[in-house]
């Protein structure tokens, strides 16, 4: 069987400022968990690239990077 690598977006929480544009420029990729209060990546089989880059462009803190799954 053939694996194919996914690129998944990651946050990283340490820098993360909380300033919610990545809820807004892509809700269906990023979201709040309710329970921990932090943002979160969806958990999705594919993730739409230019959604992701328009996150990974605006956010302000530079948190967002994709990672090969
Ligand atoms: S845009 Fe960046 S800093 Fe703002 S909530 Fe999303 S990951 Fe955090």
């Amino acid at each position: 069987m053939v694996e194919i690598a996914i690129r998944i977006p990651v946050i990283d929480l340490g820098t993360c400022t909380d300033c919610e544009g990545c809820l807004e420029v892509s809700p269906s990729v990023f979201q709040r968990n309710w329970v921990t209060g932090l943002i979160e990546v969806a958990e999705l089989d594919s993730y739409p690239e230019k959604e992701v880059e328009e996150a990974i462009k605006y956010c302000p803190a530079d948190s967002i990077q994709w990672e090969d799954r």
